[in-house]
């Protein structure tokens, strides 16, 4: 199989490339490095079912393939504000250019979308037929209205023009390969209490997320890739295990045996109190549950941090 992954130079882009290259799949990575690094697929570059394409996803790109993973999009919160207007115009433009390809040359087309879909829910834990409470003008706006559109897109290309699509929704992931000064909970966590700089709490810590280990989320997306004709998704992909972030603080200060210090920092602007899949469907139509623990992942990620350190 010919397969594109565009943001394959990222966190979860770099284990789904390597995957795929070890199926034996023929494999192009299109990325602009822009939060992605050579470093992440440096071990791929080997072999010769793997191609990487610096390209960005706002402009066109043609290539004969069988199926697309489109994931190019800055993830965590501190760089896609950095530009918002090129955060949207990715997510957007990016979809755009990704269904026309997949038209053109009859490719099945995956969009990583996302649980910030649902914004600050109101609805807990959140299903897919949960419509979202979204400010469409916040700081976090261009990502999730961005995402939102994109789904949009693609429904729409999947009703007017029959594209073969797959959209899924990511909850919050971790791993190796994660960028250490990307600003993510998990990867700052990890590093502050490492380097036994204070570890800081947004707000009063109480705000929940659900982290899913990279290995099952990338499984999921797979499988959602190669599940039965017809079934579009949206489908949540996530590790519906629910942890608070002094919660979270306090496993890797454990984990690590920091003598870090917990430090509270304001609360960013609409920041959701509260998040966690229902994975009924994913485990329905995919036969797929996250296998691994947040304490067993955490392990792993850890490692992966004191390497780079
Ligand atoms: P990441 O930032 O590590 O990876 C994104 C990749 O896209 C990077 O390699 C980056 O250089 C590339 N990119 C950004 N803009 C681009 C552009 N205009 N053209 C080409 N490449 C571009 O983030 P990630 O965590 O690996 O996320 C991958 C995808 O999964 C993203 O679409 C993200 O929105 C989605 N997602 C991730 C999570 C998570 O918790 N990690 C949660 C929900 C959704
Ligand atoms: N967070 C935190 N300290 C940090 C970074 C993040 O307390 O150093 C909080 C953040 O306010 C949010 C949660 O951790 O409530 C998850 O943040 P992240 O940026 O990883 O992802 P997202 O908010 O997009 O789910």
């Amino acid at each position: 199989m010919r397969i594109l992954v565009t943001g394959g130079a990222g966190f979860i882009g770099s284990h789904l490339c390597k995957k795929l290259v070890e199926n034996g799949d023929d494999v192009i990575c299109l990325d602009n490095l822009f939060t992605g690094s050579k470093q992440n697929i440096d071990p791929l570059l080997d072999y010769h079912n793997f191609e990487f394409v610096r390209h960005d996803v706002t402009k066109e790109y043609l290539a004969e393939v069988d199926q697309i993973y489109n994931l190019a999009c800055p993830a965590s919160p501190p760089h896609y504000q950095y530009n918002p207007v090129k955060t949207m115009k990715t997510s957007v433009m990016g979809a755009i250019n990704m269904l026309g390809l997949a038209k053109r040359v009859k490719a099945r087309v995956l969009q990583a979308s996302t649980s910030e879909v649902y914004g600050n829910p109101l609805v807990h834990p959140q299903k897919e037929d949960y419509w979202g409470n979204v400010n469409p003008i916040g700081i976090r706006s261009c990502y999730d209205e961005g995402k939102r559109a994109a789904e949009t897109l693609f429904f729409d290309y999947h009703r007017q023009n029959h594209v073969d699509i797959k959209v899924i929704r990511i909850f919050n992931t971790y791993g190796p390969n994660m960028n250490p000064n990307d600003g993510r909970v998990v990867s700052n966590f990890i590093m502050q209490a490492l380097r036994g700089e204070d570890i800081t709490i947004f707000g009063e810590g109480t705000q929940t997320r659900s982290f899913c280990y990279v290995d099952d989320l990338v499984e999921g997306m797979y499988r959602m890739m190669n599940s039965r004709e017809g079934f579009t998704g949206p489908v949540n992909l996530g590790n519906p295990g629910e942890f608070t972030m002094l919660e979270l603080a306090q496993k890797v200060i454990d984990l690590t045996g920091s003598s870090s210090k917990l430090v509270h920092k304001p609360l960013p602007q609409d920041d959701p109190t509260q998040r966690k899949p229902v994975i009924e469907l994913a485990k329905k139509e995919l036969d797929w549950e996250p296998t691994i623990p947040l304490e067993e992942g955490l392990k792993k990620t850890i490692e992966y941090f004191k390497g780079t350190l």
